[in-house]
């Protein structure tokens, strides 16, 4: 049985004694464990059925404890963290000694962010130990942005999730690591490109959409409802061929009006690509859950934010 509650004290309580709690953040709800306790970490990886060779993103309260994780921490990192931090943004730096290999898949660089979510950095504050929380979902499902996506997920196997209301963001943090002194970004997220330019100028984006890749949330498949799912640019023409199906859809801004159409979502019905990225991942829960024959997702406008919503759809529809 999961409790869903707002009691951090009992979160702690949790996670002192090397269990895992999930927790909210701005981006998605975390499964959350300290990150120098073996079992708590390893419950974390066995929860979420996450390969070992997949790493988790460390979760500080502020920018004094990156040296606490990190031995170098490059100008370009301090000007991004300086800019976005709390925030989501995950900065990839050279990792500290004593930084587990479990939580890098043994590698010797660590990812580190803030969050910024209130309730999270109150926790955060309260611990001896830094957070690693990858997100509570099982590997290549749909990430959770309420507490009830949580609960439906691990109600057998975690104790408790620390309510903090709708993930406000939405989508996972940006990922930006270094090669030879030079920010790359490696994952689209809940900071775009262009914000990111803004700050630093022109950055390198290596978000392939690998087999073996670097970051896990470049895996081509990723994020992925049960239902087939299709990525179409003409969501009305494309439905038409399938009028013996049960179809659910997912569109940015527009209606749509079809017999065989069981529900439309819609993301954004002012065209807001910030609204439609936070409700991403909750509209996709809603059809996933209806016993359709597939989902119908529109591909939204390629800007901004809209090209972290894309790259998840095309990761949703592999
Ligand atoms: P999740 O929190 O589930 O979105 O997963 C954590 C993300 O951080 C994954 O996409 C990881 O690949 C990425 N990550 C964490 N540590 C590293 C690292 N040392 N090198 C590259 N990517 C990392
Ligand atoms: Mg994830």
């Amino acid at each position: 049985m999961t409790i869903i509650s707002k009691d951090i004290v009992k979160a702690i309580e949790i996670l002192n004694n090397d269990d895992v709690v999930a927790i909210p953040t701005e981006t998605v709800y975390g499964l959350a464990g300290n990150i120098y306790s073996e079992k708590a970490i390893k419950k974390i990886f066995q929860v979420k059925q996450r390969p070992l060779f997949n790493p988790l993103i460390v979760h500080i309260h502020s920018i004094k404890k990156i040296h606490d994780i990190v031995s170098e921490f490059p100008d370009k990192a301090k000007i991004l963290a300086n800019a976005f931090w709390p925030g989501p943004l995950t900065l990839i730096l050279k990792k500290k000694s004593n930084i587990p290999d479990l939580i890098t898949g043994g590698k010797d660089t660590v990812a580190v962010r803030i969050p910024n979510h209130p309730v999270t950095l109150s926790l955060l504050k309260q611990l001896s130990f830094p957070l690693a929380a990858p997100s509570a979902n099982p590997f290549n499902r749909i990430s959770p942005t309420s507490s009830l996506h949580v609960e439906d997920y691990f109600k057998n196997t975690i104790s408790m999730v620390l309510e903090g209301g709708e993930c406000k963001n939405g989508i996972e943090s940006t990922i930006i690591g270094f090669e030879n002194n030079e920010p790359v970004l490696y994952r689209l997220g809940s900071i775009s490109i262009e914000d990111i330019i803004n700050v630093i100028g022109q950055i390198k984006i290596k978000n392939n959409k690998e087999i073996a890749p670097n970051a896990p949330g470049m895996l081509a498949k990723h994020y992925a409802p049960k239902t087939k799912t299709y990525l179409v640019n003409d969501v009305e023409n494309f439905v038409k061929n399938y009028q013996n199906k049960k179809v659910g859809i997912l569109r940015f801004s527009e209606d749509i009006h079809s017999i065989n159409v069981v529900h439309v979502e819609i993301l954004s019905k002012t065209g807001d690509l910030k609204e439609a990225a936070s409700r991403l991942y909750n509209s996709l829960h809603k059809l996933d859950n209806l016993n359709l024959d597939m989902i119908v997702a529109e591909i939204v406008p390629d800007f901004g934010l809209g090209k972290s919503i894309n790259d998840r759809l095309e990761r949703a529809t592999k």
